[in-house]
């Protein structure tokens, strides 16, 4: 018996998919694959942008935060362009100019493409 049964306080626990009770939830579990939304649903913004010291940045923004997506791209982008990079809160940047490279790769991963 629960806590507050058969009282104004009693929440039977109920799957937030489904409304069920979780005893009679009926729903697959999660997984990543549900969890993903998939590259041709994306915008990825590319710009390159001047550093302190001259130097230039290529930064990516526009993507879905998810993290082991990002992290899988920014390890491509950093190997194609032969650069060093950051992930930031809500972006990616690679040290240099790699505009066109970048474009390239991300439209081969099936991204939709804005340039800045
Ligand atoms: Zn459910």
């Amino acid at each position: 018996m629960r806590l507050f049964e058969g009282t104004a306080w009693d929440r039977p626990p109920k799957c937030e998919r489904c409304d069920r009770l979780d005893s009679e939830c009926v729903c697959p579990p999660e997984t990543m694959a549900e969890a993903v939304i998939p590259p041709e649903k994306q915008t990825a913004i590319v710009k390159t942008e001047r550093r302190k010291k001259g130097k230039w940045v290529t930064v990516l923004t526009g993507l879905e935060p998810q993290p082991a997506i990002i992290a899988k791209l920014f390890t491509q982008l950093k190997s194609a362009c032969g650069s060093g990079g950051t992930i930031r809160d809500d972006s990616v940047e690679i040290q240099g100019d790699h505009l066109n490279k970048i474009c390239k790769i991300l439209a081969e991963n099936g991204y939709r493409v804005k340039r800045r």
